[in-house]
């Protein structure tokens, strides 16, 4: 035992990570990957289950003009020295579809009936480890990455990651890999002045994950708010939880954005945070099997803008996460989501917006856009946005030229 504590320690010496890619300034702090996506063999056709939201997401941005496929971030695979940070050798060779699936089977049978299994309990391990570890390797390594960009940027989207129900030993309910417990490990292992991480987990379920890693560590404030009446049940992990809000099943709008708002104020009155992880699932939605929530799409778009508000106000970097949520119109709104989140001014990154396109287009669109609230914070992608100006998005509601 003690030789391997030498071993994982001498390990972790000697890592040095790919992850941490250099970015261009005229690039969006916004990670994706064409890897992310899971390819089901065309059963994904036959199920609600959406196995490519994640690049569905992307073309949705690419379509509204935000980002294009240059000026976007492109992760690296998260590798087998960066998972060790986090999972033993053990657990990785360990990984079999049952321990990804485990949590879905009992949602489905005990919530929405068998069809709502994820084709992936259709196929061999050996399809599964090709065809859904690959992607979450890669998700993972978007995840890690994202952490770092925060830091450096003040904010950044991962399209994908949000692997909350699992933690160092154990995977479960969808996912196999730490990706939230990597990249906070990372952080507090590669880049300095980050001691204290706050995890506020808006998905439906408990982030069970997560909270097993850090339950007795104080530099790790969890927040989660999630429906009591569904998987994972874990009390163990709950422990972990510094800000534990549970929903009752059918919880609508206003209930939960009170909620949430008064909890993420409360929260970061108890505890100032180097940087904020946000897992932004959106299984809440009203009609999501799993979630058993009664949330509009509206109501998650407005969700996600308090988080953010409230993190860039006070200058704390922030990293957004899209964790669950498969239905097929998951992701318009989570495309919607960061499309308002931009148009109120939230995140902003005008190199890359304005990058690569003729002059006089690039001076139209800065005209344009010089009569709104926001255009007057500069470079907010690189400098933090002013906290003045940001604390005016307060009152501001969520777009409505966004669906
Ligand atoms: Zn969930």
């Amino acid at each position: 035992m003690e030789d391997a504590k030498d071993e994982t320690t001498h390990q972790r010496e000697r890592h040095k990570t790919q992850l941490y890619i250099d970015v261009k300034a005229t690039q969006w702090p916004i990670i994706y990957s064409a890897e992310y996506n899971i390819g089901f063999l065309g059963l994904e056709k036959l199920h609600p289950f959406d196995s490519a939201k994640w690049g569905r997401v992307f073309e949705f941005l690419k379509e509204a003009g935000m980002v294009r496929d240059d000026t976007i971030i492109t992760p690296l695979e998260a590798r087998e020295e960066d998972l060790t940070i986090v999972h033993s050798r053990t657990y990785l060779n360990s990984l079999k579809l049952t321990d990804i699936i485990e949590g879905i089977s009992e949602w489905s049978w005990n919530v929405a009936g068998i069809t709502e299994i994820p084709p992936v309990a259709l196929l061999p391990n050996f399809v599964v480890q090709r065809k859904v570890l690959r992607p979450f390797r890669y998700q993972t390594g978007g995840t890690i990455l994202a952490g770092k960009l925060a830091i450096d940027r003040g904010w950044a989207i991962n399209i994908g990651g949000g692997f909350h129900h699992c933690s160092a030993e154990r995977g479960g309910g969808f996912c196999a890999y730490a990706d939230i417990t990597l990249s906070i490990k990372f952080l507090f292992e590669k880049v300095q002045g980050v001691s204290k991480v706050m995890i506020v987990d808006l998905d439906a379920h408990q982030g069970n994950g997560h909270e097993r890693d850090f339950m007795s560590d104080d530099r790790v404030y969890i927040m989660d708010v999630y429906n009591r009446g569904i998987y994972p049940h874990d009390g163990f992990a709950k422990r972990g939880i510094k800000r534990k809000v549970e929903l009752q099943h059918f919880t609508e709008d206003d209930t939960y954005l009170s909620l949430v708002r008064n909890h993420i104020e409360g929260s970061l009155n108890e505890f100032t945070p180097d940087i904020i992880v946000y897992n932004a699932g959106t299984d809440i939605l009203d009609g999501d099997p799993l979630g058993n929530l009664s949330i509009s799409s509206q109501g998650i778009i407005e969700r996600d803008q308090i988080i953010f508000q409230k993190a860039r106000t006070r200058n704390i970097p922030i990293f957004m996460v899209t964790s669950g949520g498969y239905l097929k119109e998951t992701a318009r709104i989570i495309a919607d989501s960061i499309l308002n989140l931009k148009a109120v001014g939230l995140i902003r990154c005008d190199e890359a917006e304005f990058s690569d396109i003729p002059e006089i287009e690039a001076a139209m669109r800065r005209s344009q856009s010089d009569g709104g609230l926001f255009s007057k914070m500069k470079r907010a992608c690189l400098s933090r946005s002013s906290t003045t100006e940001l604390n005016q998005i307060d009152n501001i509601q969520p777009t409505s030229n966004t669906r």
